[in-house]
């Protein structure tokens, strides 16, 4: 279905990125996969090129296009042209809007240059071994000392993790609070902080995910982002917006899976006939595009409403769950449709199919994302139980 969000000027964009990320990704992927870890020099030159944080203001070199469409056709790009291990939109937009909406002018001016060139990767530290759908778990601990902050925990299934120079840590500040966090900015080289493992992974192996160690690391007390104790609220704004990028990733790479794989069965011969001839073949690929039509939509709609500063936490779950378990439905059906060579690692679709499966579980999982919606529908048990409790009172 034709879509009707863009002008020319996206069009021009979409032509400019995929261009770069022809030349300059995905003739890596095969590599970058092998080494388990992207090239630092890929940011550089995503960063040349303009194509980091592109939102930030032009004082600190970024375009100021707040449109988050142009972040949509990059990932959509990224999924056909690029590698998806390169995590352009997590440094980009999932990341550096912390620095850019919670940061100080300071702040801003102090790390912001350097995300938009690309010399600084971000990276986000909320996950911890005993904390992940439950970040109320986290342990991670600063205390404050005065004239500057002490850190103290691990972190776990950090994306970014070896690569990172600056990550976002969400530290309990309040013991006394379920909800007393408050977000430090850890700097690469800061006496303490320790990275662990590059963690082997199931796919995406060209995308390093790490164990982050903080020991008595001294975070300065200007490098708290945004305000102490309001963490909790701060990862939570953040949130839909996360989860819109989750499912616009998401779809883009059902989109890629779905074209190499009706070009391979409108090639592959069996029992005299075109694999994608078979009755059977073809209604699999009318689902598959059905689906994906019905979907891209629904999303289009959300970044429309995204843009607009009207996307709900509800409807930004809606799209991460259809779009993610849509995206592990059409990787799977194309492994199938290409036989034997789909379980081939020399086929891009065995690796789709072992990189889509993390897309339900990161980002919060589909059970989180069903749960966020049943409540936006009156259905929270657990608000009950208070109610009847107060009413017993
Ligand atoms: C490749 C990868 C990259 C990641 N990158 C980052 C990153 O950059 N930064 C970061 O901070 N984290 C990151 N994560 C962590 C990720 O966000 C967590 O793994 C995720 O939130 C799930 O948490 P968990 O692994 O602790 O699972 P758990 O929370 O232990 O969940 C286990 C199971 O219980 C289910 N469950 C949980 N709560 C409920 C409920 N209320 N109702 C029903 N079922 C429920 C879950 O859906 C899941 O099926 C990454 C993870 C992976 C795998």
């Amino acid at each position: 279905m034709e879509r009707n969000i863009f002008d020319e000027e996206h069009d021009m964009f979409r032509d400019a990125a995929r261009s770069f990320l022809m030349k300059e990704i995905g003739p890596n992927a095969d590599r970058w996969a092998e080494q388990e870890i992207v090239d630092r020099e890929a940011f550089l030159k995503a960063g040349e090129q303009g194509l980091l944080c592109m939102w930030a203001d032009e004082k600190y070199g970024g375009a100021g296009f707040s449109d988050f469409r142009y972040e949509q056709i990059l990932l959509e790009e990224n999924a056909r042209y690029g590698d998806v291990g390169f995590f352009i939109f997590l440094h980009s937009r999932l990341v550096g809007p912390y620095i850019g909406e919670l940061g100080t002018d300071e702040q801003k001016a102090r790390w912001l240059p350097k995300c938009v060139s690309g010399e600084s990767i971000l990276a986000v530290a909320m996950t911890e071994p005993g904390a992940g759908s439950d970040i109320s778990g986290i342990r991670t601990k600063a205390d404050d000392k005065g004239d500057h902050y002490l850190l103290n925990g691990s972190k776990t299934f950090i994306s970014n993790g070896i690569l990172a120079d600056l990550v976002i840590v969400a530290a309990k500040t309040d013991a006394a609070s379920s909800h007393g966090l408050s977000l430090l900015v850890v700097e690469r080289g800061m006496p303490g902080f320790e990275r662990g493992r590059n963690l082997k992974k199931m796919g995406m192996h060209s995308q390093d995910t790490a164990e982050l160690f903080f020991n008595n690391v001294k975070v300065p007390k200007q490098n708290l982002l945004g305000e102490w104790n309001r963490g909790f609220y701060h990862l939570m704004h953040f949130l839909a917006e996360e989860r819109l990028l989750s499912a616009v990733g998401a779809l883009a790479n059902a989109e890629a899976a779905f074209a190499i794989t009706l070009d391979y069965a409108k090639e592959r011969q069996v029992f005299g006939m075109k694999v994608a001839d078979y009755q059977v073949n073809r209604f699999k690929f009318a689902d598959m595009r059905t689906e994906m039509d019905v979907a891209q939509s629904f999303i289009d709609r959300c970044v429309m409403n995204n843009n607009e500063g009207k996307l709900t936490a509800d409807d930004a779950a809606k799209a991460k769950l259809y779009a993610t378990e849509l995206e592990d439905r059409v990787t799977d059906t194309c492994v199938q449709l290409h036989g034997g060579n789909g379980y081939m690692d020399e086929f891009p679709i065995s690796r789709m199919y072992t990189a889509a499966r993390v897309s339900r579980i990161y980002a919060g999982s589909s059970e989180i994302m069903r749960e966020i919606i049943s409540r936006s529908l009156g259905l929270d048990p657990r608000k009950k139980a208070k109610k009847s409790h107060a009413d017993a009172a």
